[in-house]
């Protein structure tokens, strides 16, 4: 006959062999991958749990994925500490965390001073069966109409405020650095008409937006 299953206990923290790191519902951790040739699993803690000796201690995570496990792979404008949050859950034995990180909204990642190994952003949710984001849709810059990927150099254009790859305006990032100020193509040209033309109407820029799933699948 099959044994009754032992009731379990909801832990509020535990702290886990080997790291001596303590754990709480909420923390975000990294999780030994079952793949060791992988990068960490990155994950949120929702629940601690035990049995009712204190022992076989599981934790209930809900996934983040790296921008490679999503269906649409990882693209040029995806940073290389994105993760995005998943509706994919999961238990797994508390002692295969090995240790804990932050993961950042997109705004305060991009404020970060500097960027430690356990240190990530996410802007999306993602649904791993459909691989739909949320928010679908994000704002993209320059030239080349991209969302904003916060590992690489951009200038901002202090005509119309949009934001470019040095690469896209012909310039090396080393040009780029030294430039005091910029104006774009098409703002320098304006530039140029304002001073024949004092009537000239200030240049409006209203940020542009793409589908998330346009940018995915159909490039
Ligand atoms: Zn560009
Ligand atoms: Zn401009």
């Amino acid at each position: 006959m099959a044994k009754a299953r032992a009731p379990r206990r909801t832990l509020d923290s535990y702290t886990v062999k080997g790291i001596n790191k303590t754990i709480r519902a909420g923390d975000c951790v990294l999780m030994r991958p079952t793949d060791s040739s992988k990068p960490s699993y990155v994950a949120k803690v929702e629940k601690i749990e035990s049995d009712s000796r204190g022992g076989n201690v599981k934790v209930h995570v809900r996934w983040y994925y790296r921008p490679e496990e999503s269906l649409g792979g990882r693209r040029q404008f995806h940073g290389s500490k994105e993760v995005f949050l998943s509706d994919h859950y999961d238990v797994q034995s508390a002692d295969t965390v090995e240790g804990k990180c932050t993961v950042h909204s997109f705004k305060s990642y991009t404020k970060l001073d500097a960027v430690g190994n356990e240190d990530f952003f996410c802007r999306f949710d993602y649904n791993s069966s459909t691989g739909a984001f949320n928010p679908d849709r994000v704002a993209v810059y320059c030239k080349c109409e991209m969302p904003y990927n916060p590992d690489d150099l951009m200038v901002q254009c202090e005509g119309c405020s949009d934001w470019f790859h040095p690469v896209c305006i012909d310039m090396t990032p080393e040009e780029a650095k030294r430039l005091d100020h910029f104006f774009c193509h098409s703002c320098s040209s304006e530039e140029q008409k304002k001073l024949q033309n004092s009537h000239a109407a200030s240049r409006h820029s209203d940020t542009k937006e793409k589908q998330v799933h346009n940018l995915l699948f159909n490039c």
